[in-house]
């Protein structure tokens, strides 16, 4: 490709609405332009990242025996009203009408559009499994669209649907499609860790994000210095604190009533009375579909209502509104301690460990001292808070340290939600109708583009991994008006083109330095400079953008040089 000819607009400017390098270095680079909040134009040398991101995952789904298909992304309200979901999805959902006043929907996900295709035309345990999967155009009117292709509303995903006839055979194609996509993420040349996104279940577990390293990142997640165990932090298991036996350490001071006027919240507590927010039980009065719940967590910690649900087994937690809690604690908010509660606690296991500490007195203006659990009130224990630098791995005896991370792809075990709510029955072995057994397993397509930059930049722009660059090599002449130097860059251009790499020569009228800028911006992992200096003496300059290293090659070998440079690479 010629530069000279290429719509590759880059800019020396920063645009002032992006918030990430990514969306910086993509718009300044000529790759994307916004159209409006989380809509883009993709320009040809955005394309060309996407389509190589494409073709991995397309070789890798392939190769697992996935069939690739296309759905529509405008899909009839009918199919979201039998999963439920065109009630249930909520405002992410956009919502049309056609000419005849029928609603539609544009898809932002497609379990109900391939379990129609599958119930439709797999009738029988003959047909499965079967892993479909797409890479098209998906829409989610996001409440906050931001970091360019990062959180788009218009997106490109390649999104999978297996359906099986048993569990174990759904569990087997969840293995293999954590493989698939591990391998998918290594080929694109990103450093990503495959992280828990649900608590460990006895048996397994069936869902997983798939993270790509950058401070930058949205998520933060827990990874264990020793072991493989990472998740996502706040649904992130820690090691329970050793508990103390109970009698040991026994405390023999008095439960004490203290004066705390106006005092609430933990910080003033802790302030008022001198003491560490470590020795403060912070007791918090929740509404739940398993009834009011005191839950208890150290001073010192976050409650974190995802792990207090699964803890309760209940399906919605919210906090009591101040009425309630004077309800149930005959005290105003800030006041509310387990002593003398009457309904279920629920403690985090740090509490077990506690010993002569603070509490609310369910009285106005008062806390309690020397409050012991056990002695003075009882709880279950479960894990309730969110896990923070140094917990211990739930796993192994490693510890644990905190990062983020970009979630660019998500696998699931789904389960029979909708091939229960859609019929999509099939005939087992013995003639029985029985519901199909689902997985479904999503990748941004955009998001691995911008997670790869992010990743992978310095001050000067790109350093593309090799397999995602827009090109192989760049040749870069320095005057092209020089016929010497012009005909040595098109002699090598054409040589390296005929062999099948992917070239951009910067043909322009330009200024050297222009040219290096944009060299630097655009990131190709190999520049070749023609300059009529290192050409006199038979030479050109072979440059690595990612470590900086510049070498001379004689110019009779520079197209063996630049094809062993990129095939050996392994490309
Ligand atoms: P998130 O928590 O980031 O909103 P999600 O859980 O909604 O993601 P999924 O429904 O699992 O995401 O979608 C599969 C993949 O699609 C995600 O792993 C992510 O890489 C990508 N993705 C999701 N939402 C967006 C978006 N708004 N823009 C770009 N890519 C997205
Ligand atoms: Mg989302």
């Amino acid at each position: 490709m010629r530069f000279s000819t290429m719509l590759l607009p880059t800019l020396k400017e920063t645009p002032a609405d992006a918030d990430v390098i990514s969306q910086k270095l993509m718009v300044r680079a000529g790759m994307i332009r916004k159209v409006a909040a989380g809509i883009y134009d993709l320009l040809p040398l955005g394309v060309r990242v996407i389509r190589n991101v494409e073709k991995i995952i397309r070789e890798e789904m392939n190769r697992s025996g996935a069939q690739e298909i296309l759905m529509p992304t405008v899909l009839p309200a009918e199919l979201w009203s039998e999963s439920g979901r065109w009630e249930e999805y909520g405002a992410e959902l956009l919502r049309l009408k056609d000419r005849h006043g029928r609603d539609f929907c544009l898809g932002p996900t497609h379990e109900e559009a391939v379990t129609d295709i599958v119930r439709r035309d797999v009738k029988s345990y003959k047909g499965l499994p079967l892993n479909l999967y797409q890479i098209q155009g998906k829409f989610r009117d996001e409440i906050r669209p931001r970091f360019g292709l990062m959180r788009g509303r218009e997106f490109i995903m390649k999104d999978a649907y297996s359906f099986h006839a048993t569990d174990e055979s759904a569990e087997e194609e969840y293995v293999k499609m954590r493989d698939t996509y591990s391998r998918i993420f290594e080929r694109c040349g990103l450093t990503f860790r495959a992280v828990e996104a649900d608590a460990g279940n006895i048996g397994g577990n069936f869902s997983h994000e798939f993270m790509v390293m950058a401070d930058t990142g949205e998520d933060a997640i827990a990874v264990c210095d020793t072991c493989k165990y990472a998740a996502n932090l706040e649904r992130a298991e820690i090691r329970p604190y050793e508990a103390k036996e109970s009698g040991e350490d026994a405390s023999t001071n008095e439960v004490d009533t203290v004066t705390t006027p106006g005092v609430k919240c933990i910080e003033e507590v802790s302030v008022f009375l001198d003491v560490s927010k470590e020795t403060l039980i912070k007791t918090l009065i929740y509404n739940t579909d398993a009834g009011p719940v005191a839950a208890l967590v150290r001073g010192d910690a976050e409650l974190n209502e995802l792990k207090l649900k699964r803890v309760l087994g209940a399906e919605f937690v919210e906090l009591a509104d101040d009425k309630t809690v004077e309800e149930i604690t005959g005290a105003p908010v800030g006041f509310a301690g387990p002593v003398g509660l009457k309904i279920r606690i629920v403690a985090d296991h740090a509490i077990r460990g506690m010993v002569d500490s603070v509490a609310g007195a369910n009285e106005a203006n008062t806390h309690l001292l020397n409050v012991n659990q056990g002695r003075d009130f009882e709880a279950e224990y479960g894990d309730l808070r969110n896990g923070a630098e140094g917990d211990g791995c739930p796993r192994c005896a490693g510890t644990l340290s905190v990062c983020r991370g970009i979630e660019v792809g998500h696998i699931f075990k789904l389960g029979t939600k909708y091939s229960v709510s859609m019929g999509a029955n099939f005939l087992d072995e013995n003639g029985k109708a029985q519901p199909m057994i689902m997985g479904c397993y999503g990748i941004g397509v955009g998001r691995v583009a911008a997670a790869a930059i992010e990743q992978n930049h310095d001050e000067a722009g790109i350093v593309w991994p090799a397999p995602l660059s827009p090109f192989d090599v760049e040749i870069l002449p320095i005057k092209i008006a020089d016929l010497e130097v012009r005909k040595a860059a098109f002699e090598l251009y054409t040589e390296l083109t005929e062999a099948g790499l992917d070239c951009l020569i910067d043909d322009r009228k330009e200024r050297a330095g222009v040219k290096f800028k944009d060299a630097d911006l655009i990131g190709i992992p190999l520049r070749v400079t023609l300059g009529d200096r290192n050409l006199k003496e038979g030479n050109v300059e072979f440059k690595d953008r990612g470590t900086g290293e510049v070498r001379l090659v004689a110019v009779a070998d520079a197209a063996e040089e630049v094809l062993k440079s990129i095939r050996g690479a392994g490309q």
